[in-house]
């Protein structure tokens, strides 16, 4: 399984290959550079034997949603001093220190307590932590994020917190959209991040597209994309009734 020492490029070394040249093509074909799109490779449920994989193949930033499952891969994965990690899940109260400590980035900012938290419990001699707030961009009952018309008002006070650094704005598409409704959901958010620039916050990402909706994404304007199943291949269900796909 473990093909490091073999000259052959193993199955998750080759799709990531695949997967980078598809964003960088994305990129090109919506007319914008084909380095402005950072790939975020969404390893959440898979072992951290596969991150080293995909990490030799030259991939550094990595996307995790399970906290206490993260906790584990950072331990395993200490010799790898230059990996970047992104949670791109829900942060519980009793699980900020943690993340203050080890995260380089969090996608998902829903509420200010939890930024607070962040804000206190990162050690003073690493940088702020970059952070988005995570926008429900469907008003969708079961998905956290804020509201979209509450969005520039809770990064606006995240923005005034010491040792945190709002980087932009991050929605997850509502599921079997359409590509107008992709779209739409999408603009909405180019329009989000506009509105908080002119409200004096310099933010300058937009995190949004995952192996379904990537290159509609990076044609409205996604600076980071989460990609998981696409590098990784298919995680076993956490949920009943997902299972079609
Ligand atoms: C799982 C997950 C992804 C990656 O999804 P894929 O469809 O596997 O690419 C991206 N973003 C978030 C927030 C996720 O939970």
């Amino acid at each position: 399984m473990n093909g490091l020492k073999e000259k052959t490029m193993s199955v998750l070394q080759q799709n990531y290959q695949d997967v980078n040249r598809a964003v960088k093509q994305a990129a090109e074909a919506a007319g914008r550079p084909a380095n402005a799109v950072k790939l975020v490779a969404v390893s959440k449920t898979f072992p951290a034997d596969d991150i080293r994989e995909v990490y030799a193949a030259g991939q550094r930033d990595f996307g995790e949603n399970y906290i206490q499952e993260w906790f584990e891969k950072t331990e395993t994965l200490a010799d790898l001093p230059d990996i970047v990690w992104h949670v791109i899940g829900d942060v519980q109260s009793n699980k900020t220190k943690f993340v203050a400590e080890r995260a380089h980035w969090v996608h998902t900012i829903g509420r200010l307590k939890t930024a607070r938290r962040l804000s206190e419990q990162r050690p003073s001699e690493m940088p702020p932590l970059q952070v988005c707030i995570e926008v429900n961009i469907a008003a969708e009952e079961a998905k956290h994020g804020v509201a979209p018309d509450e969005a520039v008002a809770l990064a606006l006070e995240v923005a005034k917190l010491p040792n945190i650094k709002v980087r932009g704005l991050m929605c997850v598409a509502k599921a079997d959209s359409s590509d107008d409704e992709l779209r739409s959901q999408f603009h909405t958010m180019q329009r989000l991040l506009a509105e908080l620039n002119a409200a004096g916050v310099e933010a300058d990402v937009l995190s949004m597209g995952m192996s379904g909706d990537m290159p509609i994404a990076v044609e409205c304007g996604a600076t980071h994309v989460r990609i998981g199943s696409a590098i990784f291949g298919r995680r076993e269900q956490k949920q009943k009734g997902e299972g079609s796909q």
